[in-house]
């Protein structure tokens, strides 16, 4: 039989990820669950985004205004609280 093949690659080290494996999904890129990052970090970064101006931050990729990006950084820290800070993965 052959090998399965691989779905993802890890951006940091390049591991191969396959369906069913946990990896973190960062816009593009791919984490596997050691280069995830922790919550707090995301939440972290999203603030540092937002703070931007429109032209130089990302979050306008990814959110139709402002105040959405605003309320997922506001969900993420209520998660936080609720679940204490660990690397969110999903399954590929
Ligand atoms: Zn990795």
């Amino acid at each position: 039989m052959a090998d399965r093949d691989h779905v993802y690659v890890c951006e940091s080290c390049g591991l191969p990820l396959y369906e069913g494996d946990k990896a973190q999904f960062s816009g593009e890129v791919t984490f596997c669950p050691e280069h995830a990052a922790l919550l707090s970090e995301i939440i972290a970064i999203m603030e540092d985004d937002i703070a931007l101006s429109e032209d130089e931050a990302y979050w306008p990729e990814w959110f139709s205004s402002l105040e959405d990006a605003q309320q997922h950084v506001a969900s993420l820290r209520a998660q936080l609280e609720r679940e204490g800070d660990h690397k969110p993965l999903s399954e590929v």
